[in-house]
């Protein structure tokens, strides 16, 4: 008898979602076996509030931090691109690896800080509100699993100061999980809106550099005090640009717009709507002349004429 086909035989994530309270056997120290194990074959997705803190720690502008340490990948097919941590050049390791372990260590990405835990969000549709259960990674050359120590998740994040990470990426979590639940009923976004979300997400200095434009003066209504606290500080900065990409990709109003930018707005949506309106019509009218010449036609052939080269098979 053929086996059956189970899907991702070869993940090593236990497919069980568990919760805060399940307790895990595991601690990772230096000294132990496969120390640097896990670095030297990488594929770790970046939270915007990653990017942030490595930025800042690397002490260079996010542009920079993209261009050098990244690689985008689409996050679902034709939908929002996510970002990964490049490799060194030709290779699988981290380029942060160091002999003596992580070199940014106070800065990891989420994805470090979790393992050997994995994070599994889920949300419903048509709300932001999402619900975490995790899953638990078990690597063949993870030594980590065979130290006696065990803990609850919830004491493992607490320990890995996970729960910072979580708390700020929250925002970026959300999105994602709506655009993904909402889809295949509003299609693919357009290249512009993938853009923009990139920017706003992962690019934070450039999405600065957006916010302080005059066009974005001109359309978004926003204290000085407002516009200091945003535009002083990147977390500030960060959680900004979630409220801004719920606004310009599901039409929430989380920032209000000036009055007359609004104004405007809403004469070129009534403008718009008169437009198709009136495209409408004419599509109805000419598809009304079409049916009449149709009609024409099978009144004439009714007349007796023979349509041009037939015969009739009694002849
Ligand atoms: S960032 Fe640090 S912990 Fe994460 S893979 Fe690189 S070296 Fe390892
Ligand atoms: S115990 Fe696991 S997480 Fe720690 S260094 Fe070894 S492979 Fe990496």
């Amino acid at each position: 008898m053929s086996k059956p086909e189970i899907p991702f035989a070869e993940s090593p994530v236990i497919p069980n979602m568990v919760s805060e309270d399940h307790v895990i056997q595991f601690s990772c120290h230096k000294g132990i076996g496969c120390w640097n194990a896990c670095c030297a074959n990488i594929d770790i997705s970046l939270t915007p509030y990653d990017i942030v803190r490595l930025k800042k720690r690397l002490e260079i502008s996010s542009t920079e931090f993209l261009r050098e340490n990244t690689v985008p990948y689409e996050m679902e097919k034709d939908g929002m691109a996510g970002v990964k941590l490049r490799p060194v050049e030709g290779g699988t390791a981290c380029r942060f690896m160091k002999p003596e372990g992580c070199g940014v260590y106070e800065d990891r990405p989420t994805a470090c800080r979790y393992y050997p835990v994995a994070l599994l969000s889920i949300r419903r549709q048509d709300e932001y509100t999402d619900t975490q259960s995790y899953a638990i990674v078990k690597e063949e050359h993870c030594k980590g699993h065979e130290v006696a120590r065990s803990l609850t998740i919830a004491d493992y994040r607490k320990e890995q100061g996970v729960e910072e990470y979580d708390e700020l990426a929250r925002g970026w979590r959300q999105l994602v999980l709506k655009k993904k639940s909402t889809g295949p009923a509003i299609g693919a976004p357009s290249l512009k809106s993938r853009q923009l979300f990139f920017m706003a997400c992962y690019d934070i200095d450039t999405f600065r550099n957006f916010v302080e434009s005059e066009a974005f003066a001109k359309l978004f209504a926003m204290t000085d005090d407002e516009r200091t606290l945003v535009l002083g500080d990147d977390v500030e900065l960060m959680q900004f640009s979630f409220r801004f990409l719920r606004q310009v990709l599901f039409g929430e109003q989380s920032i209000a717009l000036n009055e007359e930018a609004a104004k405007e707005r809403l004469d070129h949506w009534r403008t718009r709507q008169v437009e198709i309106e009136k495209e409408a019509a004419e599509k109805r009218a000419k598809l009304d002349e079409e049916m009449a010449w149709e009609g024409f036609n099978e009144e004439d052939s009714g007349l007796g004429f023979e349509p041009e080269g037939g015969s009739c098979s009694n002849n």
